[in-house]
């Protein structure tokens, strides 16, 4: 059974409370929140175990190492990646994009090539194709969005052809709560010999991911919106494609050989790996992972799926507010807007009640843009979330609008 009290009980934040008000934490697209289990594997590495790993030949390097590597596997079956090896640790989904862009984008890119993004990208899927291709000539194309948040898939059947060498579209939208159809968007790329990039940061924390049934080539996301700690994240690829790329980052771990003239490089994933790791990250993401397995990814995700539409539906009662992305199908958050009311300030209101929610572009100006607006706010749900916390929400922007009010 999925208790959601007793889940709360392992997140020792959750207790706090902010301005005098029980913290009401909305903001989980933006980071989540850590369990104790996540955070006593970091006292505990720190206590007992922290070695600098692979190179030391004594014990705590030893048992660093062994951590590290477990975590690595843990991660890779979280995602059911056939294999370890095609798992490279980063700082998070940023870094794993620039990763591809520039190992993948610089060595393959030519002029007359084409990479198919969407107009719905986080700022990190889209500033490093803009940099590829400022260096490769190659060029840029959009999938549309329609009107009520999905991607305009015709389009896209005639966006992607013979010119396109990859696609990369997120799997859910950071803004829009819209899950995207990235097996048909692989299968396009596929049947035009190009490779699929999926964009999991808003996914791996709150759904079931299976790279193969996915159908993709690559795979990021972050492990701090996945209960893991900040600067460590992960990408996955495909490892006959991540042979035959350059390496990112040079220096130490990364090589087999060195020359003073060249060098040769690693096995994968070491090749990716340069210079001393995040390793209490790394570790601290499998903890994390352990925890979500525990609680089912598919049990994380139906109650997100119940409590946004809880949430989506409470909130569509209050008079004049506008909701953003698709009806169905959604995400577990939530973008609106009030038409008398600045999202900052709304949110700077909503925090006086303890209620913690993200106002902003969400790093997503160009998808503003199309919206023809310059923010929105953003409450996002996560696994300890609870229904009383969503009417919180409801209850805190009915007050601040009758505050605005006062002032209109
Ligand atoms: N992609 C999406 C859809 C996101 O929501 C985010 C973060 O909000 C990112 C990428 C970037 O993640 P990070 O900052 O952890 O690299």
């Amino acid at each position: 059974m999925y208790d959601v009290a007793e889940i709360r009980q392992n997140f020792p934040i959750l207790d706090r409370e902010v301005h005098g008000k029980p913290l009401v934490y909305l903001d989980n697209a933006a980071t989540s929140q850590k369990p104790r289990q996540v955070i006593q594997t970091l006292t505990d590495y720190y206590e007992k175990h922290n070695a600098n790993i692979h190179r030391g030949a004594h014990r705590l390097a030893e048992e660093a190492t062994a951590a590290y590597e477990e975590a690595r596997e843990k991660v890779a079956r979280f995602i059911s990646a056939p294999d370890s090896d095609g798992l490279i640790f980063t700082r998070g989904t940023t870094e794993s994009i620039n990763l591809v862009a520039h190992a993948w984008g610089r060595k393959n890119l030519r002029e007359g090539d084409e990479i198919v993004l969407t107009e719905t990208e986080h700022h990190s899927n889209l500033v490093p194709w803009q940099l590829a291709v400022r260096d490769t000539g190659a060029r840029l194309r959009f999938i549309p969005m329609l009107d009520d948040g999905t991607l305009d898939m015709e389009a896209a059947r005639r966006l992607i052809g013979p010119k396109t060498k990859l696609v990369a579209c997120t799997h859910a939208s950071n803004v829009l709560a819209t899950i995207n159809p990235v097996e048909e968007l692989a299968r396009l790329a596929h049947e035009n010999d190009a490779l699929m990039l999926v964009d999991g940061a808003q996914s791996a924390p709150h759904m079931p991911v299976d790279v193969e049934k996915l159908g993709c080539d690559f795979f990021a996301a972050s492990g701090h919106k996945m209960l893991g700690p900040t600067g460590a994240g992960f990408l996955w690829g495909r490892i006959e494609i991540l042979e035959e790329m350059e390496p990112f980052l040079g220096g130490g771990e990364m090589i087999r050989e060195v020359h003073l003239d060249h060098s040769t490089w690693n096995d994968l994933p070491y090749k990716f790996e340069a210079g001393t790791m995040n390793i209490e990250g790394a570790i601290g993401l499998g903890a994390a992972v352990d925890y979500l397995d525990e609680l089912g990814m598919e049990n994380i995700r139906e109650h997100e799926r119940r409590l946004g539409a809880y949430a989506h539906g409470r909130l569509s009662e209050i008079e004049g507010i506008v909701l953003y992305g698709p009806e169905k199908d959604r995400a577990g958050l939530v973008s609106f807007s009030l038409p008398d009311v600045h999202p900052h300030d709304l949110s700077q209101l909503l925090d006086e009640e303890g209620v913690a929610i993200r106002s902003g572009h969400h790093c997503c100006q160009p998808l503003m843009r199309r919206l023809g607006i310059a923010a929105t706010a953003r409450a996002s749900f996560y696994l300890y979330n609870t229904e009383e916390e969503a009417d919180a929400l409801v209850a805190a922007l009915v007050r601040a609008r009758e505050f605005f009010g006062a002032f209109a």
